[in-house]
């Protein structure tokens, strides 16, 4: 079990938290059009001012590729902050330079100063070695709470976490013991639900929970590749040519493990993307031959939806279809639907299916909601996570 902020004394110590502040903005106006990140940030922030620490906010913001970008400035993220919480927070116009410096030495205890964003230095990617003691030289504790980066090798999220006494906060705690109950003791049946185009990032996923799920549903782009590998006709469906062996490997083993792979039975299809045309429906292993798939149909909608009822335990990753094109969008949002509605524990991965979930409406009701889509999706391959590697045990305190 990993050192959590409760296991350390903070009290009057310079703690410096890595958080993924990184939320939605209009770069135009500096408005923050989703404050989730912020807000599940929020009880670590408020305990380690309670408990009179000097707490030294970092955090990235989109991809500034180590040049400052005014337009990815933390500077509105700190005035969020202020109205959220009763302590100061104090903004540092740069990350390791004098004005954070100058701001962290005048700090009293329980006062805030949010960092500008790590990635104007290139050298927090690179995980440098001199970035990572300069950051360690401004505090006394290092604390990561950054769930949504903690699969990231940076200087933020591993090389500093190496040079100070170091614990993790509550919203990776919950992130971790949520993913880790999923994985060794759900309510069963078990029930994955797998989407999105990329299918070399749900491989590991699917080959880790086919002996531990009871059904793994497999939607969106990379169902073809499945089907193909079935030998159906997918017309101009995205398929992943590369990966035909695997899946059909997958389809074999399938048929010795726990879980049962499902694939989609029909789709909504259209000769491309952008076509205007009238959008139609073909059997998922019949599809003709100019056409592609680009949503799930309303049969392969109704056999998930039997699974997803019947569940004791849910897991969602990854948009059914075309999500992004309201005319294919209707298979997501009914599953989003179905998965907040059942009364199994419900779990859903970051990205677009959680911003698929929210913009239904129905995000309210999802059991949990991840703030990381590529962590949880490591986690769900059962994969360690850099950022958590570094970060001591509770036995070793
Ligand atoms: P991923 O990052 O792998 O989760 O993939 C997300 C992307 O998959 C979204 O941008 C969707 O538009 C895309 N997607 C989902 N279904 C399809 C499909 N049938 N054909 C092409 N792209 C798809």
């Amino acid at each position: 079990m990993k050192r959590t902020i409760k296991d350390i004394d903070v009290a009057g110590k310079r703690v410096l938290l890595r958080l993924d502040l990184n939320v939605p903005m209009n770069t135009k106006t500096g408005i923050i059009t989703d404050d989730t990140r912020i807000m599940e940030s929020l009880s670590t922030i408020n305990y380690l001012c309670d408990k009179k620490a000097k707490v030294i906010i970092c955090s990235h913001l989109g991809r500034p590729n180590g040049v400052v970008d005014e337009k990815y400035s933390l500077a509105p993220v700190a005035d969020k902050l202020a109205r959220l919480i009763k302590n100061k927070v104090i903004f540092a116009t740069d990350t390791v330079g004098e004005d954070a410096k100058n701001k962290i030495a005048s700090m009293e205890d329980g006062n805030v100063v949010l960092l500008e964003n790590l990635r104007f230095d290139k050298r927090e990617e690179e995980n440098d070695e001199g970035f990572c003691k300069e950051l360690a030289s401004l505090a006394d504790i290092y604390v990561n709470d950054a769930f949504g980066t903690a699969h990231r090798k940076h200087a933020s999220t591993y090389g500093v976490a190496k040079l100070l006494p170091n614990a993790i906060g509550f919203l990776i705690n919950k992130e971790l013991k949520v993913i880790g109950n999923i994985l060794s003791n759900p309510d069963r049946p078990l029930v994955a639900v797998l989407g999105g185009a990329k299918i070399k990032d749900k491989i590991p996923v699917i080959e880790n929970l086919l002996d531990k799920a009871d059904t793994i549903l497999i939607g969106g782009g990379m169902a073809y590749t499945f089907i193909k590998a079935k030998g159906g006709q997918v017309g101009k469906s995205l398929v992943d040519e590369e990966k035909i062996d695997m899946a059909r490997s997958f389809l074999e083993k399938a048929k010795h493990s726990r879980a049962e792979l499902v694939l989609p039975i029909d789709n909504i299809c259209n000769l491309d993307i952008d076509s205007k045309e009238k959008p139609r429906k073909f059997p998922s292993d019949s599809i003709d031959e100019n056409y592609m798939g680009l949503d799930i149909g309303p049969k392969t909608v109704k056999l998930f939806k039997k699974y997803i009822k019947k569940a004791g335990t849910v897991i969602w990753n990854g948009p059914m279809g075309v999500f992004e094109n309201p005319i294919y969008a209707k298979g997501t949002n009914k599953i989003a639907k179905y998965v907040a509605k059942t009364k199994a524990f419900s779990f859903v991965g970051g990205g677009d299916s959680a911003s698929a979930v929210v913009k239904s409406g129905y995000g309210k009701r999802i059991d949990h909601l991840s703030t990381g889509g590529g962590a949880s999706l490591s986690l769900l391959e059962g994969k360690s996570l850099p950022g958590l590697e570094v970060i001591s045990d509770i036995e070793n305190n």
